[in-house]
């Protein structure tokens, strides 16, 4: 269990991020709930939390912005004083075919999905090192370990996002501080109800499970690699996917 940890988790107002959000406070975390645009999602989330007598608080953040990160890594640590657990759950879609994909929406997708994540990783890891303990949880997605026709953004972000996951485990492997990543197949959250029927009923077709999964779905898996019980695990990539990525 989770009691004494500093969790933070980033785009926890809504979708895959809340739930997370809510099981690892549910677990005993004391959670920093992060959010961009959602403000009132994010309160909404605490609220939730400390409904069910957990510890939370919102706190605003582009992550994006590497010196707003630096930021929150500084408020978070001068607050609580340790980070033991950090999930990089913000991630955006920008779709379309490569032919026609504007230099906006790669920026856009990479700056979020990947730099987000280098972003919380580079300012949090001293404190990790110092801790010489902790878990780092980073959010990718079968379409970057498959690949996905009209997300080439998308796709090279959540594949990067997986060699990043591997390189930071192997620098702070000796310290005690794991980091993983997990890939959720098709979730239902607001990133996926903006598809059409259709393009959802071929989604769910490819799945060897046949069928969609729900975010707490993938708030155990974080679960599970946020906790002790994961403790000799680093580096891996964890498919919650229902099969599709076999
Ligand atoms: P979602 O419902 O669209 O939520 C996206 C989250 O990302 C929101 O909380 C949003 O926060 C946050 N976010 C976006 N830009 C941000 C920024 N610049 N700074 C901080 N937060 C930002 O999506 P979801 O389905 O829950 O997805 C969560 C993660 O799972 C993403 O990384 C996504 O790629 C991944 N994933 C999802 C699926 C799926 O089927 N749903 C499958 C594979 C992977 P605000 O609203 O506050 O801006």
């Amino acid at each position: 269990m989770l009691e004494g940890k500093v969790a933070l988790v980033t785009g926890a107002g809504r979708g895959i991020g809340r739930a997370v959000a809510l099981k690892l406070a549910e677990n005993g975390a004391k959670v920093i709930v992060n959010y961009n645009g959602s403000e009132a999602k994010a309160m909404e989330t605490v609220k939730m939390i400390e409904e069910a007598g957990g510890e939370a608080e919102a706190v605003k953040c582009d992550v994006s912005d590497f010196t707003a990160c630096g930021e929150l890594a500084k408020t978070v640590i001068e607050k609580y004083g340790r980070i033991d657990i950090l999930v990089n759950n913000a991630g955006v879609t920008r779709d379309g075919l490569i032919m026609r994909m504007s230099e906006e929406d790669y920026d856009t997708v990479l700056d979020i999905n990947l730099k987000g994540a280098f972003n919380t990783m580079r300012h949090f890891s001293p404190n990790f090192l110092k801790q010489r303990s902790g878990k780092i949880i980073n959010i990718s997605s079968v379409a970057g370990v498959m690949g996905n026709p009209g997300q080439a953004n998308y796709c090279a972000s959540k594949a990067g996002l997986i060699g990043l996951t591997k390189s930071v485990a192997r620098e702070l492997a000796s310290r005690g501080v794991c980091v993983n990543a997990v890939a959720p197949g098709f979730i239902e959250t607001d990133m996926t109800d903006a598809m059409s029927d259709k393009a959802k009923e071929t989604v769910i077709g490819s799945i060897p499970m046949k069928k969609t999964g729900k975010a707490k779905d993938i708030a155990e898996a974080v679960a599970f690699l946020a906790d002790e019980a994961s403790d000799y695990i680093t580096g891996q990539v964890l498919c919650v996917d229902g099969g599709m990525a076999i």
